[in-house]
């Protein structure tokens, strides 16, 4: 009795599309594989899905004639049952080591390491090889592209950062330049004295300090003789306009 179409697809997905003992793929050998049936019908195996390996013809036809003319024990690896990893080991020249008895008569009836399944391997070695160096380099250019838009962002954010500096000084500079420029010390005296002079005719007994204050230029006449009675005149003017806020005279 034939398998039907469901359990075979079902075997074949499973497998992934590739020989379950030998790795070779449908892509590979141009067309379906079969099913094994590891215990073969004919030393009662069962149809159920666990006794259903896809194997490629050539791994079919060395099992079964080894199963079937020699022993009718399990004695070669079963893929339902262990990984690969557990028998076998691929070396860099394309061959499989057994690590196992049981994966060192696998080898041997199976003809793994028959030459073209050795050269098959050599050539996915190479292919895994380039894959890999294709991967590198195209990280390497994913991360160099990052590079390049992490250093670009951080040039424009210097660039906003120097632009939002310089409107800030810019501001400072406004408020400076439309602050009302401060009275000279000169001016401060001269207005003082032009005033001190319509009630003083002589300011030259008078010594003359002048200090700046919070409300303004502070413009005081001392007698230069401390015996004289009285002072000068003594005034207050405006820092910046030039007012006099307070006037005191001492004659
Ligand atoms: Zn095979």
């Amino acid at each position: 009795m034939k398998i039907s179409q469901r359990d075979f697809e079902q075997v074949r997905e499973r497998a992934g599309r590739v020989c379950e003992y030998c790795g070779v793929s449908e892509i590979d050998s141009g067309g379906l594989l079969t099913v094994d049936h590891f215990q073969p019908r004919a030393s009662s195996g069962s149809d159920a899905l666990d006794n259903l390996v896809y194997a490629c013809f050539q791994c079919n036809n060395y099992k079964n004639a080894y199963w079937t003319g020699k022993t009718a024990l399990a004695d070669i690896w079963n893929p339902r049952t262990d990984p690969a990893s557990t028998h076998f080991v691929e070396l860099e020249d394309g061959r499989l080591l057994a690590l196992t008895p049981v994966g060192s008569r696998t080898i041997e009836v199976l003809r793994l390491n028959r030459p073209p399944l050795v050269d098959y391997r050599r050539v996915k070695q190479r292919n895994r090889a380039r894959d890999a160096v294709l991967a590198r380099i195209i990280e390497v250019i994913r991360l160099r592209r990052q590079a390049e838009r992490e250093r670009s962002q951080a040039m424009k954010d210097q660039t906003d950062l120097l632009k939002e500096l310089r409107d800030i000084l810019a501001a400072q500079d406004m408020i400076e330049t439309t602050e009302a420029p401060m009275l000279s010390a000169d001016r401060a005296l001269s207005i003082a004295q032009a005033d001190a002079i319509q009630a003083y005719r002589d300011l030259s007994l008078y010594r003359i300090r002048l200090e700046l204050e919070p409300d303004g230029w502070h413009v005081d006449y001392e007698p230069k003789d401390p015996k004289v009675k009285g002072g000068g005149p003594h005034d207050v003017i405006d820092r910046f306009t030039g007012a006099i806020v307070s006037r005191r005279y001492e004659q």
